[in-house]
């Protein structure tokens, strides 16, 4: 099975002030090139936040 990497930033929730928002990140596995396509939308996604998962801001 696939793995994740979690990513843990602090930001900003709208609802929630400062939270640990996290985005996963899918772990490399083979096919290479297919895994570094999906990593790199995956990047491209906001964190969001662990408690109501709206997106969170950084100031
Ligand atoms: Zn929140």
């Amino acid at each position: 099975m696939a793995k994740t990497e979690v990513e843990v930033r602090t930001g900003q929730c709208p609802v929630h002030e400062e939270v640990e928002a996290t985005r996963e990140i899918p772990a490399l596995g083979f096919p290479y090139a297919y895994y570094a396509i999906v990593r790199a939308r995956a990047k491209r996604r906001p964190f969001v936040c662990p408690l109501c998962g709206k997106p969170v801001s950084f100031p």
